[in-house]
């Protein structure tokens, strides 16, 4: 999970549909109505929401894509009670993937691993995982997190390729990161479960993208010749960092963007520090 912007205001398309279902009498079924009587507004809204993001869902950073996406309420909008409009309450809004339980549209499972991946039940992620619990005050919400630090570190095959009994690829909680943010690490933790984003499904995704890189940083070593120098080395890294954590042309970021940036730590900082903001 990565920090993200939001949205200020609702678009313009939503105001007709709050005016005939304002607040004041909210049902539990007018997110219902919303979703499937005003598909327009509820694609813009989408659209907003995961432009904002630059294409990732808020919890796992996987890619938004058609037919798994859609509007996750951070607190729950079964939740009515309150005097806030918790279910078109723009800051509670955010672009999520639909937590590994998406189909291809057909009876057969997406073919993507990383989207889908048997059992389906263990393997639920973000929203679906949280389901509707009100989390607010222990769990991080994507917008309260700080640029930087990155919170999370990963677990990483060990130099020497000696077998590990932890799981490659699962976030962990950087305890120092936290304490220079001033977050609590235990809330970190609970995150990272409440969304169970350590499912085998997820820490396959990130072995995949840390093994990529692993992989495209050995054929620059290897360019090299046989003895590179420290400074040859750390260039390649510093180019390597600014490429892949850059924007892309569409104004999305490179799905598991958190992966990657924990890969090339410190180099990821500095890249981050000068590109302007708004990469994350
Ligand atoms: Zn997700």
């Amino acid at each position: 999970m990565k920090k993200v912007k939001q949205i200020d205001t609702v678009p313009a398309s939503l105001q007709p549909f709050l005016k005939a279902y304002p607040p004041e009498t909210r049902d539990k079924r007018d997110w219902n109505t919303f979703k499937n009587e005003e598909y327009e507004a509820y694609s813009e809204l989408i659209q907003a929401l995961t432009d904002i993001q630059h294409g990732l869902c808020a919890y796992c950073e996987i890619n938004i894509i058609e037919n798994d996406y859609k509007i996750e309420h951070f607190h729950p909008k079964s939740d009515i009670s309150s005097e806030t409009d918790w279910m078109f309450e723009i800051t509670n809004l955010f672009a999520a993937c639909k937590g590994g339980t998406q189909t291809n549209g057909a009876k057969t499972r997406h073919p993507d691993q990383s989207r889908c991946l048997p059992p389906i039940k263990k393997n639920r992620s973000c929203g679906e995982a949280k389901d509707d619990n009100v989390m607010d005050e222990d769990i991080l919400k994507p917008s309260d997190l700080p640029i930087s630090p990155a919170l999370f570190s990963i677990t990483q095959k060990p130099q020497g390729g000696i077998v590990n009994k932890v799981k490659e690829g699962a976030l962990k909680v950087n305890e120092n990161a936290c304490l220079q943010a001033g977050i609590d690490p235990k809330k970190v933790e609970a995150t990272i479960d409440t969304f169970n984003l350590n499912c085998d499904r997820l820490c396959l995704a990130r072995k995949t993208v840390l093994e990529k890189l692993e992989e495209d940083f050995e054929l620059e070593l290897a360019d090299l010749g046989e003895n590179p120098s420290d400074n040859q080395i750390k260039s390649v890294l510093e180019k390597m960092a600014k490429y892949n954590l850059a924007v892309n042309q569409d104004g999305t970021l490179p799905a598991f963007f958190s992966t990657i940036r924990i890969y090339f730590l410190p180099y990821a900082e500095s890249v981050l520090a000068q590109s302007p903001q708004n990469g994350i």
